[in-house]
């Protein structure tokens, strides 16, 4: 491809296609953005890099100061990473140097079947062992506990027995139980389920009662793809340790970070070690921090709120066309998430062609044909590209 500017991505032959990704769940605000553009122009004149150790630079204290002020109450530390599945990764550790710590050292990890954590190590030991292959790395992946995930949907009655194998987890296993690490409201790449935020609402209890961590993990769903600013605020609920990339540099460049409360922080760095034990050469790198901060200056804006409500209003007007296909098994959608779930499996190279034959951009895996559009998709453009989807589904089923 050739460029890519507001909602369209414009291939190498200047065939210019509706974008229905955001570049997996990240350019919210669109593409060549001004104002993004802007931030990283300022930046790269004044400083690229410095390391962030013994040294600190503006655009990073800024960042950390707007997350603590976005982000759930109660979380009021934050570290820096590379990348989602690092985030991941300084999670996981700090719960098990927070343990250490304590004196108690715990080094199990339970989470739900269907979640997705990210593609290095310890995230892949957390994510769904059969969509993450774990049999390919027998013997080397750590082993955790999956739990069941819960079945009651978004938006429909809540059913309490959904709650039964983590409770059965929970009670023989708390002692070894460092944390519980769940994406809330929405598992993404491990199959796109929208559950009920009574359950997360309910696991934050139980992690309280058990004396286990919860780590929120957010990658995808923060920044207000969901409806609100983030997941956790459907069931509001705090996590101890949350976990946010993809849309936080509005889809310029790699940047994570992982929050934690202060009672988390503080007694971590209050271990043997004095500090949390992790130091990458690229951390808090000042051309990511400022584009970041200038992605969540649009987000405090607030017109987000008013575009994934209207994107939302369009998948509820629209996708119920797509369930009167034969080849549909189910359609959800959640702010703007919209999913069309498949009987069969998607032919992967012919789908792909004819989507973009229809100048649109969009990218199945599986059974799931997923839109997630950058917020500023007009509606005529969102009408064209869910209109587009349905048309190449409705061709390529009828064509087996
Ligand atoms: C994408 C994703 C990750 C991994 O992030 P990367 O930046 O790709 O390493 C982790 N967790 C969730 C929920 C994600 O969607």
């Amino acid at each position: 491809m050739k460029a890519a500017d507001g909602v369209y991505i414009e291939l190498e032959d200047g065939t210019r296609l509706i974008d229905g990704m955001s570049s997996w769940w990240s350019a919210i605000h669109g593409y060549n953005h001004p104002v993004l553009n802007n931030a990283v122009q300022e930046q790269l004149s004044n400083m690229s890099h410095v390391m962030f150790g013994g040294l600190t630079h503006q655009p990073a204290v800024e960042l950390c100061k707007k997350l603590v002020a976005l982000t759930p109450d109660g979380l009021e530390k934050v570290f820096l990473c590379d990348s989602g599945s690092v985030s991941v990764e300084v999670a996981l550790k700090m719960a098990l140097q927070y343990w250490y710590a304590k004196g108690s050292p715990k080094s199990k990890f339970l989470t739900l079947r269907h979640g997705y954590h990210g593609d290095t190590f310890a995230a892949m030991s957390v994510t769904d062992p059969d969509n993450s292959m774990h049999k390919l790395y027998k013997g080397f992946l750590p082993e955790h506990m999956f739990a069941e995930s819960p079945s009651s949907r978004f938006g429909e009655s809540w059913n309490p027995s959904d709650l039964d194998s983590v409770i059965g987890l929970l009670e023989q296993h708390h002692r070894d139980i460092a944390a519980f690490i769940l994406e809330p409201v929405v598992q993404g790449a491990g199959g796109m389920r929208l559950y009920h935020p009574e359950f997360v609402r309910q696991v934050r209890i139980l992690c309280d009662r058990y004396d286990v961590l919860l780590i929120a993990d957010e990658i995808a769903t923060g920044f207000g793809r969901t409806g609100k600013l983030f997941a956790c605020n459907h069931a509001g609920i705090s996590p101890d340790i949350l976990c946010v990339g993809k849309a936080l540099t509005g889809g310029y460049m790699t940047l994570a970070a992982t929050l934690a409360t202060k009672h988390v922080a503080d007694t971590v760095c209050s271990g043997e070690a004095g500090c949390f034990m992790h130091g990458p050469t690229f951390m808090g790198n000042p051309l990511a921090c400022s584009v970041a901060n200038a992605s969540l200056g649009l987000i405090k804006q607030g017109d987000w709120k008013t575009d994934v409500t209207r994107i939302e209003t369009k998948f509820a007007e629209m996708l119920p066309e797509f369930a009167k296909l034969d080849c549909v098994a189910d359609v959800r959608f959640l702010g703007a998430i919209g999913v069309i779930e498949t009987h069969e499996p998607v032919r992967m190279s012919e789908i792909q062609q004819a989507f973009v034959n229809e100048g649109v951009w969009v990218r199945p895996f599986g059974r799931l044909v997923y839109i997630m559009p950058p917020y500023i998709i007009t509606d005529e453009q969102l009408t064209n590209l869910l209109m587009s989807t349905h048309k190449v589904l409705r061709e390529h089923f009828s064509q087996q």
